[in-house]
C-alpha cells in the first residue's frame, strides 16, 4: 500500500541528499499593532526570497479582521512578486456580504482564496449559519465560484475535524468541497507522519484526487499549541512534552529542538512522497526559513530582488 511504500522510505533520503525540489507556502496573520504590522512585514521579507507558491493570510474568528486581512493580503499582492490568497470564513456574513469581499478582492488583484466555515466568535459556542450566509465551508466553495474563477484552497483534517460524525463522513466533507470547485487541501497541523499517510490513503480510497498539502506547525511552545491543538483536532503526542522538558528559560534551544521536531516530519513527509509543504508561520520567519533551507530550498535572485 501507499502507507508500506511510504514507510519503507522513511529511512532515506538524508537532509543532505535532498534536491531541493520541494515547495512550500506560508501563513500570516493580520497584526493588530504596528509593532506587530513590523514584525510580520520582516517575516514576510526574509521569506519571500525562497519563491513561495502562494502566502497566505488568515481571518480571524467572526470575520473580526475582514479590514485588516484585507489590508494585509492587498499589500503582499502588490508588494512582493508572491501571490498572496485570503484567508475566508462564513461567520457572521450574509451572502452578499461575502460577494462585496470576494469582489474587492478580485479588484485588488488576489485570485486565491482559503475558503472556510470559520468558528463562532464565542469560543466553545456552535456554530449556527448566519440566516442569509452559507452553510458551511463546500457551500461558501460553490458561491465563490458563481462570482469569479479565483483558485480555491479548503481546509482538510487528518485527525478529523472535532465536529465530525466520524472520520468517513469528515472525508465526504472533503469530497464535497473539492468537488463544488476547490483546487486542494490544506491541513490541520498534526505531529505523525503516518497520521498523514493514512488519511492521504483513505482520501484516495474516497476518490479524492486533489492535492492535500500537510500544514506544518513549527512548535516552539508546547503549552501554547496544546491550548490551540485541543480546539482543532490535532493531538500534541506525549513525546513532544518530553523533547521540550527542561527548557522552559532556554528560548535558544527550545527553537532548535522546535526545529528539529519540524524539520524531521517534513522529512518523513518528502520521503512519503510530499513535494508541497504549508507553513503556520505565527508571524516569524526563522523556524520556517530554517526547515525550508533543510528541504534543500535556497533564495531565488528574482524573488529577493523583486523584495529588496
Ligand atoms: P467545513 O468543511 O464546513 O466542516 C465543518 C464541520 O462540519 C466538519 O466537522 C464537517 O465534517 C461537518 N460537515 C460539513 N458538512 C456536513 C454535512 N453535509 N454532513 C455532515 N457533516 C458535515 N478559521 C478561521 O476562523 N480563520 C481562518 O483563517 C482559518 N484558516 C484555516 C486554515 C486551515 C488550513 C485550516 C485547516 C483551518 C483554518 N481555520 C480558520 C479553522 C476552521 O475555520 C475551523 O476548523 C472550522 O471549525 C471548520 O472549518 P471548515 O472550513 O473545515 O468547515
Amino acid at each position: 500500500s501507499q502507507l508500506e511504500e511510504a514507510r519503507r522510505a522513511l529511512d532515506a533520503p538524508l537532509f543532505a541528499d535532498l534536491a531541493g525540489d520541494a515547495q512550500v507556502s506560508f501563513e500570516f496573520f493580520p497584526p493588530r499593532t504596528e509593532k506587530m504590522e513590523q514584525t510580520l512585514w520582516e517575516a514576510i521579507q526574509a521569506l519571500v526570497p525562497l519563491g513561495p507558491r502562494f502566502v497566505s493570510v488568515t481571518y480571524g474568528a467572526g470575520g473580526s479582521t475582514r479590514e485588516r486581512t484585507h489590508a494585509t493580503v492587498a499589500r503582499i499582492q502588490s508588494e512582493t512578486p508572491i501571490p498572496a490568497a485570503a484567508h475566508l470564513t462564513c461567520v457572521e456574513a450574509s451572502k452578499a456580504d461575502i460577494r462585496e469581499i470576494a469582489e474587492a478582492y478580485w479588484e485588488a488583484g488576489v485570485r486565491h482564496i482559503v475558503a472556510l466555515r470559520g468558528d463562532p466568535p464565542v469560543m466553545g459556542s456552535k456554530f449556527a449559519p448566519h440566516p442569509e450566509g452559507f452553510a458551511g465551508a463546500a457551500d461558501l466553495v460553490a458561491g465563490l465560484r458563481e462570482i469569479a474563477p479565483f483558485e480555491i484552497s479548503v481546509a482538510a483534517y487528518p485527525e478529523t475535524h472535532p465536529e465530525a460524525q466520524s472520520g468517513q463522513s469528515d472525508l465526504d466533507n472533503l469530497k464535497r468541497k473539492l468537488d463544488a470547485g476547490a483546487n486542494r487541501a490544506i491541513s490541520q497541523f498534526f505531529f505523525s507522519p503516518d497520521c498523514f499517510f493514512r488519511f492521504r490513503d483513505r482520501a484516495a480510497a474516497a476518490g479524492i484526487d486533489a492535492e492535500i498539502v500537510p500544514g506544518i506547525l513549527p512548535v516552539s511552545n508546547v503549552a501554547q499549541t496544546r491550548k490551540f491543538a485541543a480546539m482543532c483536532g490535532a493531538a500534541i503526542p506525549p513525546w513532544m512534552d518530553r523533547l521540550f522538558e527542561g527548557l522552559d528559560d532556554m528560548p535558544a534551544a527550545r527553537q532548535l529542538v522546535a526545529a528539529t521536531i519540524s524539520a524531521e516530519l517534513c522529512r518523513k513527509l518528502y520521503a512519503g512522497g510530499v513535494r508541497h509543504f504549508h507553513f503556520y508561520t505565527l508571524n516569524r520567519a526563522e523556524l520556517s526559513y530554517a526547515i525550508c533551507h533543510l528541504l534543500g530550498l535556497r533564495p531565488k535572485a528574482d524573488a529577493q530582488e523583486k523584495a529588496a
